[in-house]
């Protein structure tokens, strides 16, 4: 059995899709072959994965086109003749390329867009005030996914319904070099401040407050992970501290993988890092601004947290990409770095 899943983007819902192939894993035993279709830049999430053989990269924004794409597709095909297609993507480009492909059966996701439409566009939030109940009921995304592949295929319930990465080889080699270069040893936090859209971002001198404050209440380091495009993250550098370690652009998405693994404690935007954390066994504390927990993508582990803000005006879109139309950004700055700190203390145990 030959699986091609269909994922382009983004980087969490890559990791998240960990989860359908431990799955298709369990259900379909040894005789399984997954290759996994992703954008170039996320290949390096999952190639190390031991359920994949495959990894093919699709690298649009550096000029290849859907025919490079296709050839790709058709050499797979010929080597190893795919017998399903299992679009994950649900979108237009996934559609074109099961179009491309009619001949192999496919089965695609229902990424309950109606529900996360409602829940944008007529407020739940004000609905659950009002009626003390939430209507839709949103439960995590992967989990939903994964009761409709059991309603197709059978019970698979044994299987861990969750993200999950393992530490390995993959990791060892690029990146303890760095790790040592950079003094990330020892107990020490993540702060990921960066997010895909700009309003799904924590304000930057909160993350910073908060990683002043964590310095003085823990003896762990802190350790700022972001992309060389998130040139904000320099404020952190006014910090005076040696145990703050600003990793801005200095690491590639494996080791900043390898970080996380390794980290106690995860705080970061809804956005891709925290999945990661979280794929590793990792507590987190996730902050949600436009975007809604019940949009199926909050953190799940025993000891992470979620904090989100009720307004009337929230979810204001799905992806949190929309321009916020208030005078205030009040989603994200209603979140104190108190409450963010109070909630790392706990998880952490310490009084
Ligand atoms: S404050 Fe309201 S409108 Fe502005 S980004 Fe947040 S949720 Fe959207």
């Amino acid at each position: 059995m030959h699986i091609l899943l269909v994922r382009f983007s983004s980087m969490g819902d890559v990791v998240l899709q960990t989860a359908t192939i431990n799955w298709l894993r369990a259900f379909f035993g040894k005789d399984l072959s997954l290759t996994f279709l992703t954008s170039e830049e996320f290949v390096s999430l999952i190639d190390h994965h031991e359920g994949v053989q495959k990894v093919i990269g699709f690298n649009r924004r550096s000029g290849e086109s859907w025919k490079d794409l296709t050839k790709k597709i058709d050499l797979l095909h010929e080597e190893n003749p795919i017998d399903l297609i299992l679009d994950l993507h649900a979108t237009l480009r996934s559609f074109r390329l099961r179009c491309s492909y009619w001949t192999i059966p496919a089965l695609t996701v229902d990424k309950r867009r109606w529900e996360r439409f409602l829940l944008t566009k007529i407020k739940i939030t004000a609905f659950k005030k009002l009626f003390n109940a939430n209507i839709f009921g949103l439960t995590f995304q992967v989990e939903r996914i994964l009761n409709d592949f059991e309603a197709i295929f059978g019970d698979n319930r044994a299987v861990r319904r969750t993200q999950e990465f393992r530490r390995g080889p993959h990791q060892e080699l690029t990146s303890l070099e760095k790790l040592e270069a950079y003094s990330v040893e020892g107990p020490y936090i993540v702060l990921a401040p960066s997010a895909s859209f700009f309003y799904k971002r924590w304000p930057i001198q909160s993350f910073v407050t908060l990683a002043q404050t964590l310095l003085e209440k823990t003896t762990q380091k802190v350790v700022i992970l972001a992309g060389k495009d998130d040139d904000f993250c320099q404020e952190f550098n006014k910090i005076n501290n040696p145990r703050l370690i600003n990793l801005q652009g200095k690491t590639n998405l494996k080791e900043s993988m390898a970080i996380l693994s390794r980290s106690s404690l995860s705080i970061g935007n809804d956005s891709g890092m925290n999945h990661i954390a979280e794929a590793y066994g990792v507590p987190c504390v996730t902050l949600f601004g436009p975007t809604d927990p019940r949009f199926g993508f909050a953190p799940h582990g025993n000891k992470s947290v979620t904090l989100s803000k009720e307004l009337y005006c929230k979810p204001c879109s799905t992806t949190g990409k929309k321009e916020c139309y208030r005078d205030r950004h009040y989603c994200m700055e209603m979140i104190s770095p108190q409450e963010v700190l109070s909630s790392a203390l706990k998880i952490l145990e310490i009084p």
